[in-house]
């Protein structure tokens, strides 16, 4: 059965979630920043960011996807005076939207370098993750972290400027990762979230080679120390608010959904990869939350967002069978990929772990409207 933290939803089977006196490692962290003086944050950066210049023209990489809080860091970084090099690794199954909003992003007075790998391979790659792993998204997990950390070695830029840093935000790690300054090779390895899949297991699968597979692998321990490679958090420096800094992109041409997203509540963030659906639902089967358990629990520690509230709102929109996500078709999604809807059914069958979800006397999963199955001891105890 899950337990929940005693002030935001998180469950006890979020992976890598610590508790403390029966609250989650977000709240304990979200707690510590509320007292931070930010008042020196502004200098800091500023000063490591001058310290640490090797390249004449740019002072730091940015890795961005257009989304909200990667528009919001480049503004940011521009609003300081320096001038950074975005890059980019498009997602798997980059969306209209998430394609209008990184036409949006170049256009806030940067240059910007976009680094796309062979998609037939990438395919290969993501349709044996999702069968491996059950992680359709495999290879942007990955790609999101090396292609940046190859940028910076080609252009001899010592800064990754990286966003809001996951063991703080999401209470993911150790304890004292709440209080991470550098993003490190020591921090790729334990938080690398490749589900046991490693980048050389990749040449089992018919169709890839070593030559396919530069760009999922990190450069050398030599060209990164020689770099004297950084990776420093922006929420090191400046507060992070998710929410502000989808006001702050939007006012800049961000554009966001008409309508709420599927497996969240919210339109302003999961707009660029046709895949988040298939992710998310996945995430839901394995561990008994999802995406919008995120995003809501991170507007009731900003107390935007009452506990009893959001457990209505999770129970409606959380883990929901993505039958569609924007403007495509389940089948649609998932033919690009070469898998059939009852491989999709079969796979999410696997994953799913039985003991979190209500099930009838035959052992059969108790499903709601649309085929998704339905928590056992749901949050209905937290608002009756
Ligand atoms: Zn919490």
């Amino acid at each position: 059965m899950i337990s929940y933290c005693s002030r935001c939803l998180y469950p006890s089977t979020k992976p890598d979630l610590w508790f403390q006196d029966g609250l989650c490692g977000a709240c304990h962290s979200f707690e510590q920043r509320s007292k931070y003086d930010w008042s020196s944050g502004r200098q800091v950066f500023r000063d490591l960011l001058r310290a640490n210049k090797k390249n004449p023209r740019y002072d730091c990489i940015v890795p961005v996807s257009g989304g909200k809080d990667s528009t919001y860091q480049v503004w940011r970084v521009l609003q300081e005076g320096f001038n950074p090099l975005c890059v980019t690794a498009p997602t798997d199954q980059l969306t209209a939207l998430g394609r209008t909003n990184i036409e949006n992003l170049k256009s806030l007075g940067c240059d910007y370098v976009e680094i796309s790998v062979n998609r037939e391979v990438r395919k290969k790659i993501n349709r044996h993750a999702f069968f491996a792993v059950g992680d359709i998204q495999w290879p942007e997990h990955l790609l999101i972290y090396t292609t940046p950390v190859r940028a910076a070695v080609q252009f001899q830029i010592p800064v990754i400027l990286w966003g809001e840093c996951p063991q703080r935000e999401y209470g993911a790690g150790r304890p004292e990762d709440a209080y991470l300054k550098y993003f490190d090779r020591r921090v790729l390895e334990e938080y690398g979230s490749l589900n046991g899949l490693r980048v050389s297991d990749l040449l089992a699968i018919d169709g890839v080679a070593v030559r396919d597979l530069y760009f999922y692998e990190y450069p050398s321990v030599e060209d990164v120390d020689s770099l004297g490679l950084k990776g420093i958090y922006l929420d090191n420096y400046f507060p992070w608010n998710g929410i502000s800094n989808a006001v702050i992109s939007q006012s800049l041409g961000f554009r966001v959904s008409e309508t709420n997203i599927l497996g969240t509540i919210s339109n302003y963030e999961n707009l660029d990869n046709y895949v988040h659906g298939i992710h998310d639902y996945l995430k839901y089967l394995k561990f008994g939350f999802s995406r919008a358990t995120d995003v809501a629990c991170n507007l009731i520690r900003r107390n935007l967002l009452s506990r009893e509230d959001a457990s209505m709102l999770l129970e409606r929109h959380d883990g929901r069978y993505p039958a569609s996500y924007l403007d495509r078709t389940l089948t649609e999604i998932l033919a690009y990929f070469e898998i059939s809807m009852q491989e999709f059914d079969a796979v999410c069958d696997d994953y799913t772990n039985y003991d979190l979800f209500l099930q009838d006397q035959a052992g059969q999963l108790t499903r709601r409207e649309d085929g998704s199955p339905q928590l056992a001891g749901s949050y209905s105890c937290l608002h009756s």
